[in-house]
């Protein structure tokens, strides 16, 4: 471990502080776009440090209470870090306060509550790192720069809305990884949303249904022949939705599905795509309908090398943390995606979040105390 650490860190102290910022937070309440209750928890946290504090539009724009948070620890080293963790958590259980159990190394509710690991974890470190660094001189640090994102649980909305290019850093670690300590997310995909729009022709049901173009049975063919599921290693879809028609003695001329597609790279999305198309258009020909497909991305996939800056950094660091490195894929998407849609490379760190978005979520304070650490100990490698 870089010995600038070392010189400063008592390691039992520091696992009992991150601990107790920790249950701190999770004690909190704030489903996304009502994180000002945490936003200004950090606000305290973050008092006494040597930093600058700004708080941007995003909660004005999205209608929340909160904008995203970003705390700026400029240092005199070369280099702009990121670090990343969102402020809101899954709506809580109704009428039960957020209680977080320590019970020895893990911190869990009881089952009766949300936990908020996701990502209170991740705030967490990201403000054990800044008091860290704020020991460490300025002249052997980065600048170091947390932000802490609303909404990221409804569909990554606030850091569409940070201003990433402002920030003129050169990567980002995000602290939202829902796998062990020593994953790091790399690649995650792109995401789009479709919607077929089946079209037939109306008639009575019972005077005249030869005339009509059944909507709802065009649909019915759409969805058997649409490729469901995992449809390959990289590439994931799903109908979550469909309607149509509107009274039993009408023959619908309209149905609608919604859908969701996913795939690692662009060319395998839109390969994804022309083949529900297509397949969509011919299906709903055999019976005289015809489809409107439309597709909506939500977000672009990443990838990021081995040999990037970032994950040199934490692979030379990990053995003094008793961690091997592994980069991993993850199907869903965080504010990574974001970040490296916006120009900024970053990679997910797994924390060792467990059971997340459930009752039962729990995470580990030996696992936050080592992820921290690592963090740190990459940060100021050269
Ligand atoms: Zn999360």
């Amino acid at each position: 471990m870089n010995p600038v650490l070392t010189e400063l860190t008592d390691f039992s102290h520091m696992r009992e502080r991150i601990r107790d910022t920790f249950t701190d937070l999770c004690a909190i309440s704030a489903p996304s776009l009502r994180e000002a209750a945490v936003a200004l928890r950090l606000r305290e946290m973050v008092a006494d440090l040597p930093v600058s504090v700004e708080e941007d539009r995003a909660g004005l724009d999205l209608g929340g209470d909160s904008g995203n948070l970003i705390v700026t620890l400029p240092g005199e080293r070369v280099g702009r870090i990121v670090l990343a963790a969102h402020m809101d958590t899954v709506p809580p259980v109704a009428g039960r306060p957020m209680a977080p159990i320590v019970n020895g190394d893990r911190v869990h509710t009881g089952g009766k509550q949300i936990l908020g690991g996701d990502d209170r974890g991740g705030v967490a470190i990201a403000v054990e790192l800044l008091r860290l660094f704020a020991q460490v001189d300025a002249a052997a640090r980065p600048t170091v720069i947390a932000c802490f994102t609303i909404a990221e649980e409804l569909g990554l909305r606030g850091a569409r809305r940070l201003d990433v290019a402002a920030l003129e850093a050169d990567y980002a670690f995000v602290l939202d990884g829902e796998v062990p300590v020593g994953e790091v997310i790399t690649r995650a995909p792109f995401k789009e949303s479709l919607e077929i729009e089946v079209q037939g022709r109306r008639a009575h049901a019972a005077l005249e249904p030869e005339a009509g173009v059944h909507a709802i049975a065009a649909a019915a063919r759409v969805v058997s022949a649409f490729p469901l599921g995992r449809v390959a290693d990289d590439m994931v879809t799903n109908i979550g939705q469909i309607e149509g028609g509107t009274a039993s003695n009408v023959v619908p001329d309209r149905a609608l599905i919604q859908a969701e597609i996913r795939a690692f790279t662009e060319a395998r999305l839109n390969e994804l795509f022309d083949r529900i198309a297509d397949s969509a258009a011919r299906e709903a020909a055999t019976v005289g309908a015809s489809v409107n497909v439309t597709r909506d991305r939500l977000y672009d996939g990443y990838a990021v090398e081995d040999d990037h800056p970032a994950m040199r950094a934490l692979a030379a660091t990990a053995p003094a943390h008793d961690l091997t490195l592994t980069a991993v894929s993850s199907i869903g998407g965080s504010d990574t995606n974001i970040l490296n849609g916006q120009g900024l490379p970053a990679v997910d760190v797994g924390i060792g979040m467990h059971n997340i978005h459930s009752t039962d979520e729990w995470i580990s304070v030996a696992d936050l105390a080592r992820v921290t650490l690592w963090l740190a100990d990459a940060i100021l490698y050269r």
